[in-house]
C-alpha cells in the first residue's frame, strides 16, 4: 500500500502515518521525492482498508500496489533508482561496464586483467573467489586469499570491485573487501542469504536464476529491499531453454520488461547468457539497444588456460572492441558510458 502525502505535508504528519503503519503490524518505507513524499506500508495489507490512512492529516491519496513485489515495483517508485558507486552512477543515463575474470586465479592474472579492462573503459572489476561450480572436482576459487588480491587490484586501478557471495558465512568478509556483492544465479532464491544482505548497506548485483521467472527475480529483490538495503541491481544472465547451441538463452525481452516493471537498474551478462566469446559482443550491443543500464563481462588474458569459464571469456583486445561498439550503441540510445575511475584508492 502506498500512502502519498500532500505537497507540503509536515514532518509531524509523516511521522503520524509511519506510527499508524507500525501499529497495524506493517513496515514503513519512506521515499522523499521532489514533489511528493510517499510512504510504503508493506506486509499483509489485504485486510487493511485504504480509509485507515485516507483520513489522516496530510494524506493526499492511498493506492494499493497490485504487484506482489512492492518496493521493487515502479508503482511504488516511478522514477529510475540511481545510486552512486565510487565516482559514477548506476541506473541513470550512463552505462556501467563491469569486467574481469570469472575467477581470481593469481595475482598476475588479476592485476593484468584489471589494468587491461580499466584501460579499455571498464568502470568496475569483477572476479569470483568463492566459485559455485557444478563439479566439486573443478577449481573452487581462492577464497579469502583471492579477496586480498581483489583488494590489491582495487587499490591499483581505483575501480570498485564486484565479487560473488555463495554462503551467508562469507558475509562479514565480503563487507570488508567488496564494493558490490554479487548473488549468483544458483543463490537467487537463497532467502536467508537475501534477507541478510538486506540488512547491509552494500550494493547488490542480483542475478536471475537460470530457471527463474522475471516475477521470481523481482520477489527475490524484494527480500533485500524490504530489509532496508535499497541498492539492488538486477542482472539477466540467460535462462535454460531447449536450445543447446549456446550455454543459455539470453532473454533480451527481460530487459524492457524489467525496465517497465521496476525502478531498479538492469544489467546484462552476455558472457554467461551465451557461454561463447564469439557471441558476447553482439549480445552486449543488443542489451544496450534494448535499454540495459550496464553490462558484466568476463575477460581473461589467456582464456584457453582459464580455470573457469574460459570459453566465454574475452581476450582484452576483444573487450576493447566491445566497449567501443557499446559506446556507439549507447549514443544512438541518447546515453553514454559512465566516466572511468580516475583516482587510485587511498
Ligand atoms: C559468475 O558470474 O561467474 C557466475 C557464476 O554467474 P551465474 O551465477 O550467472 O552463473
Ligand atoms: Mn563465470
Amino acid at each position: 500500500m502506498m500512502i502519498i502525502m500532500k505537497h507540503g505535508s509536515t514532518q509531524v504528519e509523516i511521522e503520524h502515518v509511519i506510527e499508524h503503519i507500525r501499529e497495524l503490524g506493517l513496515t514503513s518505507h519512506l521515499s522523499v521525492g521532489e514533489d511528493h513524499t510517499v510512504i510504503g506500508a508493506v506486509g499483509d495489507t489485504h485486510a487493511v482498508p485504504t480509509a485507515e490512512f485516507e483520513v489522516l492529516d496530510g494524506v493526499e491519496s492511498v493506492i494499493r500496489i497490485s504487484q506482489p513485489y512492492k518496493l521493487a515495483s515502479r508503482q511504488f517508485h516511478p522514477k529510475n533508482s540511481i545510486f552512486p558507486l565510487d565516482g559514477f552512477n548506476v541506473g541513470g543515463d550512463e552505462i556501467t561496464i563491469i569486467a574481469g575474470p570469472c575467477s581470481v586465479e593469481s595475482r598476475e592474472q588479476l592485476l593484468e586483467t584489471a589494468l587491461a579492462v580499466r584501460a579499455a573503459g571498464a568502470h568496475a572489476l569483477r572476479g569470483g573467489v568463492f566459485k559455485p561450480r557444478t563439479s566439486p572436482y573443478t577449481f573452487q576459487g581462492l577464497g579469502e586469499e583471492g579477496l586480498e588480491l581483489v583488494a590489491e587490484a582495487r587499490q591499483a586501478t581505483g575501480m570498485p570491485v564486484v565479487v560473488e557471495i555463495t554462503s551467508i558465512t562469507q558475509l562479514e568478509l565480503m563487507i570488508k573487501y567488496v564494493d558490490v556483492i554479487q548473488v549468483g544465479a544458483r543463490n537467487m532464491q537463497n532467502f536467508a542469504l537475501l534477507s541478510a544482505l538486506g540488512k547491509t548497506q552494500t550494493p547488490i548485483l542480483l542475478k536471475r536464476g537460470m530457471s527463474a521467472t522475471i516475477e521470481e527475480l523481482l520477489m527475490a529483490s524484494e527480500y533485500i529491499l524490504s530489509g532496508g538495503n535499497q541498492r539492488v541491481m538486477l542482472c539477466e544472465r540467460g535462462i535454460r531453454t531447449f536450445e543447446t547451441a549456446t550455454r543459455n538463452t539470453t532473454d533480451i525481452n527481460a530487459i524492457p520488461v524489467l525496465k517497465s516493471l521496476t525502478h531498479l537498474p538492469v544489467i546484462l551478462d552476455p558472457s554467461h547468457s551465451t557461454g561463447h566469446a564469439d557471441y558476447v559482443t553482439a549480445v552486449a550491443r543488443a542489451a544496450i539497444a534494448a535499454g540495459a543500464d550496464g553490462l558484466i563481462i568476463e575477460v581473461h588474458p589467456d582464456p584457453a588456460h582459464a580455470l573457469s569459464d574460459g570459453r566465454q571469456s574475452l581476450k582484452p583486445e576483444k573487450f576493447v572492441e566491445l566497449v567501443k561498439q557499446v559506446g556507439l550503441i549507447a549514443e544512438v540510445m541518447g546515453r553514454k558510458l559512465a566516466p572511468i575511475a580516475s583516482t587510485q584508492k587511498a
